[in-house]
């Protein structure tokens, strides 16, 4: 099977966030299966060109239909981590992807509108065709539909499109002039409620609900999370959508690409270890300790990576600090914000914070630290306000660090409460609690602390229940190619 994933980040040479480890674990995990992949990205500035092979330019003169005109595009091919991608640069006055970020300009919508088209058009030109287009949240939700209502005709009928939403809460809503510049056109026939028409602004088009309405199988990145986005207010309002598609709609949790995350083998921390050989893991709490200046006593080290994004629960990681602190424990954050607003928050606890040696602020993105961290830490917080899967508390897992968790979307998948889960004893590996309040995170974690201090040997069978989990993408892969030759043969 041939298959394109075109999307807006592939760890680790453009990686925002999730989306980009799920870009390149599934691929990865497809092409051990045998199936031909290629990944099609915009050539940023700001990519990790030290984490890719030398850039080869593929195809010289791409003209992409742009508004009444055509931008000139040059396609480059790069092996990321043993795939195959290819990256379009445009050359317009735009820059549409030198801007030294990935998101964050107030022209998002028609960057990745404009990279959608190109994608395809890079398709069309250069007699690729895919079975399979996979397309990722709002960025690319355009691509079926021009998939289905331009280049069909012109002789991609054959391929047929998988989308996965990683996050129903950013839709890019636009108005009609989407149409205009993507050589759509006909704002009486897109603008419509079953087709393009955001639900809310009707004189707006919704990227994400026409991703859904034109794909033929749509998914999210795990079972809980699919009901809630049906359910709940986490669909920020797709629910009806998806009702009406529910049965081209299913859950599948991520994986874990555990040739990167794997305590036995990460190039990025001191010592190795795994279940047989779990005393190990002691070395690199203290290598962390080390590398951020921590004291080094006889307490449990506490950490939390991620977006500090308020889908990430900010309140609640500030009071699990504090509450650290106050409780004998040590407490280790990395994240970053694209808002100033949030970062300073931080900066200034850092600042409140700089001479307590049980605690350390890293207020940036650190890829090479953050595996220090899951190896060095002994509890990891994730108490998300929404969590569609989330990577880190599987990578904890993984890594043999208890999570406490919110009970929330991949979350509630994922990890099950020592005390109080329905799971037999041996299958419990975190703690969960379920209120978005100070008070639920408080009680989660004295349990975790507790359990720590008190019963070491049964803080070590938590810890050996987590790191036996296969979260690894052997099953999802094996969902996406079913899902991938059900919708080939016509579902
Ligand atoms: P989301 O996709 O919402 O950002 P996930 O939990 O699915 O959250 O994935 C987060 C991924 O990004 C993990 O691999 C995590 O380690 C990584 N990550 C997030 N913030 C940082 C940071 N500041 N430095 C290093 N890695 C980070």
């Amino acid at each position: 099977m041939y298959i394109v994933e075109i999307a807006s980040e592939c760890a680790p040479a453009a990686k925002a966030g999730g989306l980009g480890d799920v870009v390149n674990g599934l691929s990865r995990e497809l092409q051990t299966r045998t199936q031909w992949v290629e990944i099609i990205l915009p050539l940023y500035d700001c990519m990790r060109y030290d984490r890719m092979g030398p850039l080869e330019k593929v195809y010289h003169d791409l003209w992409v239909p742009w508004y009444g005109g055509s931008i000139h595009c040059s396609v480059f091919f790069a092996t990321v981590d043993g795939l195959r991608c290819y990256f379009i640069e445009p050359h317009s006055p735009d820059n549409f992807f030198r801007r030294g970020h990935f998101y964050g300009s107030p022209d998002d919508i028609m960057r990745f509108v404009f990279f959608s088209r190109a994608a395809l058009e890079f398709l069309l030109k250069s007699d690729r065709r895919p079975d399979i287009i996979h397309c990722h949240d709002w960025q690319t939700g355009i691509v079926p539909v021009q998939l289905f209502e331009i280049y069909k005709f012109l002789g991609m009928g054959n391929s047929r499109v998988c989308y996965t939403i990683h996050n129903f809460k950013h839709q890019g809503v636009w108005d009609a002039e989407v149409l205009k510049a993507s050589g759509l056109n006909r704002p009486e026939f897109f603008m419509h409620r079953d087709r393009m028409q955001d639900d809310f602004n009707h004189s707006a088009l919704n990227l994400l609900k026409s991703g859904i309405v034109y794909s033929n199988f749509v998914t999210t990145v795990s079972p809980q999370h699919a009901w809630e986005a049906r359910f709940t207010e986490q669909g920020f309002g797709m629910g009806p959508t998806l009702a009406v598609h529910q049965t081209k709609f299913a859950g599948v949790l991520n994986g874990l690409d555990y040739s990167v995350w794997n305590p036995e083998i990460d190039p990025c921390i001191p010592v190795h270890y795994g279940p047989g050989n779990l005393d190990s893991k002691y070395a690199d709490k203290q290598e962390l300790r080390n590398r951020l200046g921590l004291a080094k006593e006889f307490k449990p080290l506490i950490s939390f990576v991620g977006r500090l994004d308020p889908q990430k629960g900010i309140h609640l990681i500030q009071h699990a600090l504090h509450y650290a602190l106050g409780h004998g424990a040590q407490f280790v954050l990395l994240g970053s914000s694209p808002d100033p607003g949030i970062n300073n928050l931080f900066y200034n606890l850092k600042r409140y914070l700089q001479d307590n040696r049980d605690c350390h602020l890293e207020i940036g993105y650190r890829e090479e630290l953050s595996h220090l961290i899951y190896a060095g830490s002994d509890i990891f917080i994730v108490p998300s306000m929404f969590e569609p899967c989330g990577l880190t508390q599987m990578i904890a897992l993984k890594y043999g660090t208890v999570p406490v968790v919110r009970a929330v979307g991949g979350l509630v998948n994922t990890v099950f409460d020592h005390d109080y889960s329905d799971k037999p004893g041996e299958a419990r590996n975190g703690y969960v609690f379920h209120q978005a309040d100070p008070a639920a995170i408080e009680s989660a974690l004295s349990r975790a602390i507790g359990l720590w201090n008190n019963y070491p040997e049964e803080f070590r069978s938590l810890i050996l229940n987590g790191m036996r989990y296969d979260y690894s993408w052997r099953i999802p892969g094996e969902r996406y190619l079913d899902i991938f030759h059900g919708i080939s043969s016509g579902w």
